[in-house]
C-alpha cells in the first residue's frame, strides 16, 4: 500500500502540462493544461481517441518530450536526465526487440549498457522472465514468437531494470482479445513486483475495466476520473 504522507511515493506531477507542436497558423495544441499525479502502486487506464493526446501525455510523464507549457516534475524520482534506462519503463505498441538478439539478450541489454556486469544482467533478465511465467522463451529470437510473447518480453526488458514508473503506449493495440489479456496481466504483475505506478494507454473499454482508475484525454484535455468504493465515478478534474 501507498502512504499518502510520504511525498516520495509521488512518482510524477503534472502542473497544468501543454504540448503545442509547430507555431503561428500551424500551431497544434495536443495537450492543454494536464493536471494529475502518479504514487507508487497507482493503476490508471488511459483513454481516448486516436489524436486525442494520450501519446503526447505519456512521452511528457516518460519525460521523453517536455511541456511547453506548464510542468512536469519526478519527486520520487530526480532530475529528467535520471530517468531511463532505470527508474521509468516504457512500452509501446510494437514490442521493438532486437532480431539477431534471442529473448534472454534483448531482456539483458539494457542492464549491460546501464552497467551491470554481463552474468548479473543475465541473471536479473531471467529473473524477469520467470516472473512473468515467460523462462521458456529464453532462447528464442523475436521472429519465433507471436505478437502477444513478443510483447510480454518487452514488458519483461522494462522490468528487469526494476522501474518505479511503468508507461505502456497502447500495447494490446496490434493483439488479440486473448493475447491482450495476457500482455495486460503481464504489465500489472511488473507494476506489483516493484510497486511502480503503471500507466496504460487503450481505446479497449475491456482493458480499461480492470483498472479502478481511469484518465481520459478529449481534444487535449486531461480528466481525471476514479471508481468509487460504491461503483460511482468521481472526477478531479
Ligand atoms: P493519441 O496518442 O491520443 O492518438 P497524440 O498524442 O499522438 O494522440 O497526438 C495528439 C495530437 O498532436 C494529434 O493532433 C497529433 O496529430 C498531434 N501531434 C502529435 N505529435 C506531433 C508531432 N510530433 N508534430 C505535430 N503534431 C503532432
Ligand atoms: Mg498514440
Amino acid at each position: 500500500m501507498t502512504n499518502p504522507d510520504s511525498p516520495t511515493d509521488v512518482v510524477v506531477v503534472c502542473d497544468g502540462a501543454g504540448r503545442t507542436f509547430g507555431t503561428g497558423a500551424a500551431a497544434i495544441v495536443a495537450l492543454q493544461g494536464a493536471t494529475a499525479q502518479l504514487r507508487r502502486g497507482d493503476r490508471i487506464a488511459l483513454m481516448g481517441q486516436s489524436g486525442s493526446g494520450k501519446s503526447t501525455l505519456l512521452h511528457l510523464l516518460a519525460g521523453l518530450d517536455l511541456a511547453t507549457t506548464g510542468s512536469v516534475s519526478w519527486p520520487g524520482i530526480g532530475r529528467r536526465s535520471t530517468l531511463r534506462p532505470g527508474p521509468v519503463g516504457i512500452v509501446f505498441q510494437a514490442p521493438s526487440l532486437i532480431p539477431a538478439l534471442d529473448v534472454l539478450e534483448n531482456v539483458a541489454l539494457p542492464l549491460v549498457l546501464m552497467g551491470k556486469r554481463g552474468p548479473d544482467a543475465t541473471n536479473a533478465a531471467a529473473e524477469a522472465l520467470e516472473r512473468l511465467a515467460i523462462g521458456d522463451l529464453a532462447d528464442k529470437l523475436p521472429e519465433e514468437l507471436s505478437g502477444g510473447q513478443a510483447q510480454r518480453v518487452s514488458i519483461a526488458r522494462v522490468l528487469a531494470h526494476e522501474p518505479i514508473l511503468i508507461l505502456a503506449d497502447e500495447p494490446t493495440g496490434q493483439l488479440d482479445h486473448e493475447a491482450a489479456r495476457t500482455v495486460i496481466d503481464a504489465l500489472i504483475e511488473a507494476a506489483d513486483t516493484t510497486n511502480a505506478a503503471l500507466v496504460v494507454s487503450t481505446h479497449d473499454p475491456d482493458i480499461a475495466a480492470q483498472f479502478a482508475t481511469r484518465w481520459s484525454v478529449t481534444d487535449g484535455r486531461l480528466t481525471t476520473a476514479q471508481q468509487g468504493d460504491s461503483g460511482e465515478v468521481l472526477c478531479s478534474a
